[in-house]
C-alpha cells in the first residue's frame, strides 16, 4: 500500500486524505494544532460556484489603499517590514489586472461546480454536513453597486450560470422575516451552502472509520531532500517517511514552502465570525449571502443559527484580533438588517477568527512542482477554501495517482510566479 503524509488538517488536508484512503493509500495527516479549530471551522460556509472572479481585480487594489485608514473598514495590511509580504503584495498588485480576471473565470467556474457535484453526489450521502442547495444573495444598497452587480451578473451568465438580477421588491419576497435595507440583489441560485463545523466533524469521523492516522501536536519544523524527493518530514519529536506528501497547511503553507525553495507568495488574511442563535423574526434570514458595500457575509449556517463574517486583515498570526473590525460588521449587517442591531459587548466573547490562506493572486496553489516528484500542493484558496475543498481533494488524488484530472488546472499551477 502506498503510503502519503499530508501536513495539515483543515478542509485541503483533511478532503485529500479522505480520497486517497478511498483509494487505497496509508494516510498520515499531521497537525500542529488539535483538528478542532482552524480556519475551515468558523467560515460562512459558501458552496459557490459562482464566486468565478479572482480575489486581486484592479478595484480591490484601489479601494484596499483607501480603507486601510479606517479600523472598522474591511481591509487591512499590519504595516511591516517582511520579505514575504513584499513579494506577496508585489505579486498581487501585478496580478490584479483585467485580463487575469477574464481569464481566471472559467477555471474557477469549473473547480467550484466540481467541488459542489462532489458535495452534492459523495459527501452529503455519506456525512450529516447540512449542505443546502438554495442559492446566495448578493446585496446591494447603492447605484454603483447595482452597476456593478449587473455586469457581474452578464459575466456570470456568459459562463452558463443560474444567475439573475432581483429588485428590491423579489429581495424581500425571499426575505420575509427581516426588513432588508437595498436596492435589490444578485440571486446566485447556482450556490449551495454547509455548515463547516458539521462538515470537519462529520469528515474527521469518516477519517477514523477509513483507518487514516491523525497526529496532533506535530508542526513540520523541517524537511529533508534528496534527488528531487522529500526524503522525510520532522517534527520536534519525530522524523516521517513516505512515498509521497501533500502540503496543505493554510496560511502556514509559505514557511514550508520556502525550506522547499518554491516561490508560492501566500499570506494569512485573517477574517472574524460570530455564530448566534436564531432567537427572533429578524435574525431568521432564509438564505446566504453578501452584503456588497458592507463587505461582509451572513449565513444560516445551521437549524437554529445564524453567523455573520467577514473583514480581509493581513497581518501577522501572533497579533491579538482587532474588535474594531467586528464592529465594523455588526455596523454593516445593521446598515442592511435595520432590525438586526448588535453590539459588541453582547458578542464578544463568541467571536471566532481565522486565517484564509492567500496567495499572489486569490487563486489556489493545487499541483506538482518539477523540483520535487513526491510532492502535490493544496493551498493559498483564500475566500473559496470550502466551496474548493471537495475538487481540491479529489485533485490530489489524481495528480498522485498520475491520472488526467477531471478540470484543467493550468491555472492554479505553483509555477505561475516563477
Ligand atoms: C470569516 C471567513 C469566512 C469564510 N467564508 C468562506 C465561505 O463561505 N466559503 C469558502 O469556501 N471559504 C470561506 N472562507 C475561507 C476558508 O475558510 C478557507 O479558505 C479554508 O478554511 C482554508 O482551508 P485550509 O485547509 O487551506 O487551511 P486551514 O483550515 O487553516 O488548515 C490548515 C491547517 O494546517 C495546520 N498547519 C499549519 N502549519 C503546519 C505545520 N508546519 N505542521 C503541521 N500542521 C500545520 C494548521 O494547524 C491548520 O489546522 C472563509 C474564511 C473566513 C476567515
Amino acid at each position: 500500500m502506498p503510503k502519503v503524509i499530508i501536513i495539515g488538517g483543515g478542509i485541503c488536508g483533511l478532503s485529500s486524505a479522505m480520497y486517497l484512503a478511498k483509494a487505497g493509500w496509508e494516510v498520515t495527516v499531521l497537525d500542529k494544532n488539535d483538528f478542532a479549530d482552524n480556519c475551515s471551522y468558523g467560515n460562512a460556509g459558501f458552496v459557490c460556484p459562482s464566486h468565478y472572479i479572482q480575489l486581486a481585480t484592479p478595484g480591490i487594489v484601489k479601494q484596499g489603499f483607501k480603507w486601510m485608514l479606517n479600523n472598522q473598514s474591511p481591509f487591512y495590511i499590519q504595516p511591516r517590514i517582511s520579505k514575504s509580504l513584499i513579494g506577496w503584495g508585489w505579486s498581487f498588485i501585478r496580478s490584479a489586472n483585467k485580463q487575469n480576471v477574464e481569464k481566471h473565470g472559467i477555471p474557477l467556474r469549473d473547480i467550484g461546480l466540481l467541488s459542489q457535484y462532489e458535495y452534492e453526489n459523495v459527501w452529503q450521502k455519506e456525512m450529516d454536513i447540512e449542505y443546502v442547495h438554495k442559492g446566495m444573495l448578493e446585496i446591494f444598497k447603492t447605484e454603483k453597486g447595482k452597476e456593478e452587480s449587473a455586469s457581474l451578473v452578464a459575466i456570470g451568465q456568459r459562463l452558463e450560470l443560474d444567475i439573475e438580477l432581483i429588485d428590491r421588491e423579489e429581495l424581500q419576497a425571499l426575505e420575509p422575516h427581516t426588513k432588508v435595507n437595498a436596492l435589490g440583489a444578485i440571486h446566485y441560485k447556482c450556490d449551495g451552502h454547509l455548515s463547516p463545523d458539521k462538515l470537519m466533524k462529520a469528515l474527521i469521523t469518516q477519517l477514523h472509520q477509513l483507518g487514516v492516522k491523525m497526529i496532533n501536536n506535530a508542526e513540520v519544523t523541517d524537511i529533508i531532500l534528496a534527488q528531487n524527493r522529500i526524503q522525510s518530514i520532522k517534527t520536534k519529536t519525530a522524523a516521517f517517511e513516505a512515498d509521497a506528501f501533500v502540503l496543505a497547511a493554510g496560511a502556514w503553507s509559505g514557511i514550508l514552502a520556502k525550506k522547499l525553495d518554491l516561490k508560492l507568495p501566500l499570506v494569512g488574511g485573517r477574517g472574524y465570525s460570530v455564530t448566534l442563535p436564531i432567537d427572533s423574526e429578524a435574525l431568521n434570514i432564509q438564505h446566504p449571502g453578501l452584503l456588497v458595500e458592507g463587505r461582509c457575509a451572513f449565513s444560516p449556517i445551521e437549524n437554529g443559527k445564524i453567523r455573520f463574517g467577514g473583514t480581509m486583515e493581513i497581518t501577522s498570526h501572533n497579533v491579538p484580533p482587532r474588535f474594531e473590525r467586528v464592529k465594523g460588521i455588526l455596523k454593516a449587517v445593521h446598515e442592511f438588517f435595520p432590525e438586526i442591531d448588535i453590539s459588541l459587548d453582547e458578542i464578544k466573547d463568541r467571536v471566532w477568527s481565522g486565517f484564509r490562506p492567500i496567495s499572489g493572486d486569490g487563486m489556489p496553489y493545487i499541483g506538482r512542482t518539477s523540483k520535487w516528484r513526491n510532492l502535490i500542493v493544496a493551498t493559498g484558496h483564500g475566500q473559496l477554501g470550502i466551496s474548493l475543498g471537495a475538487a481540491t481533494g479529489l485533485l490530489v488524488l489524481e495528480l498522485l495517482e498520475g491520472k488526467k484530472t477531471s478540470v484543467d488546472i493550468t491555472a492554479f499551477s505553483l509555477e505561475r510566479f516563477n
